[in-house]
């Protein structure tokens, strides 16, 4: 049996602004599955698997495949949704192969990947705000959003991100994603041709028509 509902994936550096490129599609009922969110919240909660995450994630690295897939597995078991957005997540091949794999158990075949491209100088300003803001609003700013961590996260994107983009090839689709939320908004939308309200699945374009914007 297929799905028609849309499946977005969602690749980009650290502070390249999947998170806020998420929120509409969320307010539109979008099931959000974001790895680092739900890390956190492990964290949080101090799990095991909190403790275990925490040193990696304070130093930059990856957090082990078979973790981070049997999370997503357990997050689309329970969870009904209209969409689906990852943010965060593939981060390896192993992990892109596996949501294949989740994906085509649900029948859900209308993906689209989407590759948020953002040149280093606006990442650094923009997590250096995401800091201040955190600190200003009276909030603790991410342990990760600190500069040597940063520069550990944004190396380990730049290798990690050319081995998953190759592996989806031409299933991919970069936008730029160093202008403005709306901006970025509206080539993700182009691309996808999903627009709010959702168009029936029948009535989306061809997201294929433009690899590069
Ligand atoms: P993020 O909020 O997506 O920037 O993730 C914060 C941190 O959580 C990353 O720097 C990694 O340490 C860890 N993490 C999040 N998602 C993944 C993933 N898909 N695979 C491995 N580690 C992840």
């Amino acid at each position: 049996m297929t799905n028609a509902s849309p499946v977005l994936i969602l690749i980009g550096a650290p502070a390249a602004g999947k998170g806020t490129l998420s929120a509409p599609f969320i307010a539109d009922g979008f099931m959000s599955i974001s790895t680092g969110d739900m890390l956190r919240e492990e964290v949080k909660k101090r799990s095991p698997l909190g403790l275990e995450a925490a040193a990696i994630m304070q130093n930059g690295g990856l957090v082990s495949d078979n973790i981070i897939i049997g999370m997503v597995r357990e997050r689309m078991q329970t969870t009904p949704a209209t969409g689906y957005i990852f943010d965060g997540f593939p981060r390896t091949v192993p992990q892109a192969i596996a949501l294949d794999a989740l994906l085509a158990e649900r029948g859900l075949n209308n993906v689209h990947v989407l590759r948020l491209d953002v040149d280093d100088a606006n990442l650094i300003s923009r997590v250096e705000k995401r800091y201040n803001d955190a600190i200003a609003a009276g909030q603790t700013p991410r342990a990760d959003d600190n500069p040597e961590t940063f520069a550990k996260r944004l190396a380990a994107y730049r290798d990690y991100s050319a081995k998953v983009s190759a592996y989806y090839g031409d299933r991919l689709m970069a936008i730029d994603g160093n202008n403005g939320p709306e901006q970025t908004l509206k080539a993700a939308q182009r691309v996808t041709g999903i627009s709010f309200p959702p168009t029936s699945p029948q009535g989306q374009a061809n997201s294929r028509i433009m690899p590069i914007i």
